[in-house]
């Protein structure tokens, strides 16, 4: 490593950014996070994080900060049809799995920020150039400046992977085929520790109770065969509420709270690329990889990703190439396993129609359990070998992780 502290641009301040600029500090980095929102943007609702995601949200000191803000997964109940009894599925343990608010994750990673961290709201990067020592950056609002290393950490539409890699977002993703909405409704059922979903040929909705939280997560998801064009509020409510307008059991009144909601869309999206830097730049988080909303991995492959980029490029002593092929041969086999989950957890809360997909979805428990699987509330792996003790700051190996 130089004597002088490599200076290091992120680009985005959302859950990979604010974790990889709490691990560079620690690992001796100095970086600098932009994001063009005015304020920390912490909204957002229920977030898995699997065994391996709070191993790393241990190593980083926020479980304390998140004391009373997580629980266990909830309850998991389907309908198959408005007049069919609720099931649960056998044999589903919750595990390890921690349910979170991303608004409190995000707001924790902020907080953890080391010491010397800059943060510059309400700016985007413009211009990128790298030069033989450096890369030049100019920004949307702010002056000109030069950082030795660059991280896209700006999420599923990022910017720097536009300006580095070219194309849009759907040159980079694949869309596998289901549009979801999120939103807050008021407690309609009373319901607690518990998620119910009613599944319908090619669609479906869910009410889930959250951690810390009165009013209830509604969750609508339906197959079309493309992202709708309209991606402001009032088309995306349109879209939803012409879909399920014919439905029963809650929906009715899931409608008609969605009307003054804030909805979270996200189509069913994964970002595939062959590698994920260019010279001194570096994509990290759902800029990369993202696995798809449906696969309930982001967020922990965020979290993994922003440990194991700014351990390696510690270990890497300088040579940034190194210290990114490291962070992408480390990464690759979680982001993989995520992203095999996404397609089949669609399936799973709207199946097609057909003797192959809703009969098959009503026939039995074995397939239930794989689904609820799926669908990110139970389990999904053991994350072997996560973290690596070689990717902490020396100061904290307890040799009690994989050495490797
Ligand atoms: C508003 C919001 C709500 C979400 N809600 C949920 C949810 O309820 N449940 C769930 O499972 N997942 C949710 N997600 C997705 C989940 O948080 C991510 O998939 C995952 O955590 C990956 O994290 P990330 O940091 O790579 O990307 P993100 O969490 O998407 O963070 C990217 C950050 O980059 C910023 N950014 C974007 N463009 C620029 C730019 N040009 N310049 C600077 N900054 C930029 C964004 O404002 C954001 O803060 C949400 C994401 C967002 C942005």
């Amino acid at each position: 490593m130089p004597s002088r502290k490599p200076t290091i641009l992120v680009s985005g301040g959302g859950i990979a950014g604010s974790a990889f600029a709490h691990w560079a500090v620690r690992h001796g980095f100095t970086p600098t996070v932009v994001e063009r929102f005015p304020d920390v943007r912490s909204e957002g609702f229920r977030i898995e994080i699997s065994a391996g995601g709070r191993r790393v949200l241990e190593h980083m000191g926020a479980v304390d900060l998140l004391d009373g803000e997580t629980g266990p997964p909830p309850e998991l109940e389907f309908r198959f049809g408005e007049s069919a009894a609720p099931v649960r599925p056998p044999g589903v343990s919750v595990g390890d799995e921690t349910v979170v608010g991303r608004t409190a994750l995000v707001r924790a990673l902020h907080t953890l920020r080391g010491p010397g961290t800059e943060y510059v709201f309400g700016d985007s990067v413009t211009g990128l150039e790298e030069t033989p020592d450096g890369v030049d950056v100019e920004f949307e609002n702010g002056p000109a400046r030069r950082f030795d290393l660059v991280v896209g950490a700006d999420g599923l539409h990022s910017n720097v992977r536009r300006l580095v890699f070219g194309g849009t977002t759907a040159d980079h993703a694949r869309y596998l085929g289901t549009n979801l909405a999120i939103f807050s409704v008021p407690d309609l059922t009373g319901q607690r520790d518990l998620s119910s979903a009613l599944v319908k040929p090619g669609r479906g909705a869910v009410l889930t109770t959250m951690p810390a939280r009165d009013d209830l997560e509604a969750v609508l998801l339906h197959r079309s065969a493309a992202a709708p064009r309209s991606l402001t509020q009032d088309g995306i409510k349109a879209e939803m509420a012409r879909v399920f307008a014919d439905d029963g059991w809650e929906v009715p009144r899931i409608l008609e709270a969605m009307r003054d909601a804030h909805v979270h869309f996200a189509p069913s999206q994964q970002v595939r690329m062959d590698v994920w830097s260019r010279g001194r730049v570096v994509l990290l988080g759902d800029a990369a990889f993202c696995p798809d909303p449906m696969s309930g991995m982001g967020a922990v492959l965020a979290l993994k990703g922003a440990m194991a980029l700014a351990g390696e490029l510690a270990r890497a002593g300088g040579d940034h190439r190194a210290g990114f092929f490291a962070y992408e041969a480390a990464m690759r086999p979680h982001v993989e396993h995520a992203q095999s989950l996404g397609g089949l957890a669609v399936s799973g809360v709207a199946p097609r129609g057909g003797a192959l997909g809703f009969q098959a979805m009503r026939a039995g428990v074995r397939l239930l359990s794989l689904v609820s699987r799926l669908v990110s509330y139970a389990p999904r792996d053991d994350e072997p070998g996560f973290p690596l003790a070689r990717q902490l700051p020396a100061a904290d190996r307890d040799g009690g992780l994989e050495a490797a």
